[in-house]
């Protein structure tokens, strides 16, 4: 069966270094058909809020091209998911020289409100939500327990833009997902996805508001080529295929990025 991973990084980005030949390894070993990627090369703050040291070779531009070019040379495997920078850089015409140069390898927006110290809901955010619109590119946010990475900001942004299909990365990040099941339920235009979340909630999101509502994703390859030898990932390799029904496991696993992501 096909696998699609929904989150997937290159870039360095603090004590991690994830090259893409990481990436392109693990896809191969664990089975991994597609990947979107995004580059960590392009956060904002460092791991601890810092600003990123003054010789950080990296802008919105540099940063994601490197994902361009990558899903240009594993042609039919890599997806990209530009990395925006709301906070130092802005929507300004190198983005959109990105745009045109990515050209149909770019397949959504992501935001990581912890390195960009700012909510999905921020007034700089905006002209990229209104981007997105009118490319019809989903957005995917980072979402956790710190201040600016909260569920509630992703649900209120999606609910603020209804044309616009988002996806809860994590699901609320270090929380019972509680929270992030209920807000991904009730709107017709959030998703939730399964990076570093528990099976278990995965499962509950299934049950209570179908299958359609969750993507595969995982963060690789943030742990290394084994990545997806973490127990989570396991599961949803093996167990999970059992907790659901067949046709709900291949939306999960590939089904909804194709759809989402217009694959
Ligand atoms: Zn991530």
């Amino acid at each position: 069966m096909m696998i699609i991973d929904s989150h997937v990084h290159i870039g360095e980005l603090g004590s991690f270094d994830m090259k893409p030949a990481y990436v392109m390894a693990s896809m191969e070993k664990y089975g991994v058909d597609y990947s979107l990627v995004s580059s960590g090369a392009a956060a904002e703050f460092g791991q601890q809020n810092e600003p990123m040291p003054d010789d950080w070779p990296y802008d919105q531009y540099s940063a994601n091209r490197l994902t361009v070019e990558m899903a240009r040379q594993y042609e039919g495997k890599i997806g990209v998911a530009l990395w925006c920078r709301p906070h130092t850089e802005g929507l300004n015409d190198r983005f959109l020289q990105l745009l045109e140069e990515g050209g149909a390898y770019v397949k959504a927006l992501k935001f990581h409100p912890y390195h960009s110290m700012m909510p999905i809901t921020a007034p700089q955010i905006q002209p990229y939500l209104a981007l997105a619109r009118e490319r019809g590119l989903p957005v995917v946010v980072h979402s956790a327990v710190d201040e600016w990475s909260q569920p509630q900001y992703v649900y209120e942004a999606a609910k603020a833009h209804p044309e616009v299909n988002f996806v809860m990365v994590h699901m609320g990040l270090c929380s019972d997902n509680g929270e992030a099941i209920e807000l991904v339920g009730s709107l017709p235009n959030l998703y939730g996805d399964t990076t570093w979340v528990r099976p278990e909630s995965a499962l509950q999101l299934v049950r209570q508001y179908g299958a359609h509502k969750l993507l595969f994703g995982s963060d690789n390859p943030i742990d290394g080529v084994d990545t997806y030898a973490h127990p989570f990932y396991r599961t949803y390799f093996g167990a999970f295929k059992d907790w659901v029904k067949p046709d709900e496991y291949e939306l999960i696993m590939h089904g909804n990025a194709e759809r989402l992501f217009h694959l």
